[in-house]
């Protein structure tokens, strides 16, 4: 039997046993039951015009979605600095044109893909939007992307308990945000950066963390049988905080504020900034909230947790109310480290001291890398996430 016929027989099988049984769900089109929980799409760029891309190895190029794994093209060298692009039928990749709207290309060996500098393991998806837009994916395996994303989100010199807390958190994160985007009908799971996790390939990737992806291998926290958005920061400064206090997410038990105390070794445990009244009105107008010349910032309402749940700023036009993570965002979150702060100052400077470092919504890092001292990943898991069970992915996690 020739290679050809292998490939053909291969790909009869699998289109059939996704075709037989009721309809599923499958959040990548080119995976099918057995391996849909095994590998991940991370959006690297979305609707830009090109990217440099490199193969450091000689690598195949299939259609997509292509179940087949049947490859229409193969190129015995590699890839170097060349840009793929949009063209009016199809995606150019260097000198070649392919007259098609998505591709995968597969390197022949592991993490050879180099993506504008930064080196992936997996396959790199383009999926042509329109004749001046591509989006560009990493399609790679779920233990892969969170050894990155655990180095990525914790100093993987960390103890392993905490290191395995985020693989699984992280994982709970990626799998939750999967169904989102399948049910907004978006090509990706998740983007590769802290708006989502951040998650730049194998650099921040080590033994350690890929133990961490390993030991704890397609587990994630669920809430009442359902995954949901396992939010975490680095420091919470002695109380977490009530999701729907910080952000405009319903309530949810697994997401409320508990007390802590096991961060203060954090650097960020306590802090203290400096910010000018006339920065603090540029950035308000800049990030959208137009406002006159500041008179000064009151904060009027916390959470259970201490962080800041609404802010009054007075100006010559009037008080502008805004909550803590809006006001946190707009002046710069390195400045401002967490919302759990004070406020004061008469003249033209205004003096925050806090606590915390982020959000403060769910697992606690810091406090997550001193329980693991004593206590194993399971136990953080369900100190900071109130009432979740730790289970195996299911399809129905999907639906
Ligand atoms: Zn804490």
């Amino acid at each position: 039997m020739s290679h050809r016929a292998t490939f053909l027989l291969t790909g009869l099988a699998l289109v059939l046993l996704a075709g037989c049984g009721s309809p599923e769900y499958y959040p990548d089109p080119n995976l099918t039951r057995r391996t849909q929980f095994s590998h991940v799409r991370v959006g690297l760029a979305i609707d830009v015009p090109e990217a440099i891309v490199s193969i450091d190895s000689p690598f195949r190029i299939f259609t997509y979605p292509d179940p087949g794994e049947r490859p229409i093209a193969g190129i015995k060298r590699s890839l170097k600095n060349s840009v793929i692009r949009p063209t009016a039928n199809g995606i150019q990749i260097g000198n070649h044109e392919f007259g098609t709207d998505a591709l995968r290309i597969k390197p022949n060996k592991p993490a050879m893909l180099v993506f504008h500098g930064a080196r992936y393991e997996g396959d790199l998806v383009v999926i042509r939007k329109n004749a001046s837009q591509l989006d560009f994916i990493n399609r790679v395996t779920l233990d892969d992307y969170i050894a990155s994303v655990v180095g990525a989100e914790m100093p993987a010199s960390w103890p392993l308990e905490a290191l395995k807390a985020q693989a699984v958190a992280s994982r709970s994160y990626a799998m939750y945000m999967r169904k989102q985007r399948m049910q907004a009908g978006l090509n990706y799971d998740v983007l590769a950066t802290v708006s989502d996790q951040a998650y730049g390939g194998t650099a921040s990737a080590t033994a350690n963390t890929r133990r961490a992806a390993a030991d704890t291998h397609d587990r994630v926290i669920k809430h009442r049988r359902r995954l949901f958005k396992t939010y975490f920061h680095s420091t919470c400064g002695g109380h977490t905080e009530n999701v729907e206090d910080i952000f405009r997410d319903p309530p949810l038990a697994a997401l409320g504020g508990t007390v802590c105390g096991f961060c203060t070794d954090s650097p960020r445990y306590t802090w203290s900034t400096e910010v000018r009244k006339i920065d603090i009105q540029q950035r308000l107008t800049q990030a959208g909230f137009g406002v006159g010349p500041i008179t000064g910032v009151r904060v009027d309402q916390r959470g259970i947790g201490e962080h800041v749940k609404r802010l009054a700023v007075a100006h010559t036009g009037g008080t502008l109310y805004l909550s803590g993570d809006q006001f946190r965002k707009a002046v710069g979150t390195r400045e401002l480290f967490s919302t759990r702060f004070s406020v004061s100052g008469n003249g033209a400077v205004l003096t925050f001291n806090g606590n915390g470092f982020g959000h403060g919504v769910g697992m606690c890092q810091y406090g997550a890398k001193k329980m693991a001292e004593k206590r194993t990943h399971v136990l953080i898991l369900k100190y900071y996430y109130s009432g979740v069970t730790l289970e195996k992915l299911h399809s129905r996690d999907f639906r």
